[in-house]
């Protein structure tokens, strides 16, 4: 059964709009000269610890990284492999909901109850999912190596 709901950001928890706070900090730091479209992301680890992101755009394209990903990355590369929830923010329409590969991505580390809030920052209305609304059935392979 699915969960996802939509509210107004000024309606939602405070770990919510503090994790939406600091996704939109990385939002202003997004690298976008192509797209112009600017998304942040913030990842909170269950010990409280975040990481945040922007998306790194490329004039080759294909090395263009989103800013979910670039948290992800972010976060294990200094030790950190589990996640309680995330923060996503865009602007003009719609909501900024993580692409497939991001959506996979965090399927490697998080499980599928994993907080997943996309805010619109011109709107200031949000979405509230789980990641396994975004990406059910996701492709596994057995961990043997570590
Ligand atoms: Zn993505």
């Amino acid at each position: 059964m699915s969960s996802v709901e939509k509210r107004r950001v000024d309606k939602l928890n405070p770990d919510d709009r503090r994790l939406l706070d600091l996704a939109a900090t990385y939002r202003r730091r997004a690298y976008s000269p192509y797209s112009g479209y600017k998304v942040g992301a913030a990842l909170r680890t269950p010990g409280g610890k975040t990481y945040g992101g922007c998306n790194i755009e490329n004039a080759a394209y294909g090395p263009t990284n989103c800013a979910e990903r670039t948290a992800v990355f972010k976060a294990v590369s200094e030790g950190d492999r589990e996640f309680s929830a995330i923060a996503v923010t865009g602007g003009g329409e719609g909501f900024p909901y993580p692409c497939g590969v991001c959506r996979q991505v965090l399927s490697e580390f998080a499980r599928p109850d994993l907080r997943v809030v996309m805010a619109n920052v011109d709107t200031g209305e949000a979405v509230i999912a789980t990641l396994a609304d975004l990406l059910p059935f996701s492709f596994t392979l057995e961990k043997g190596g570590k």
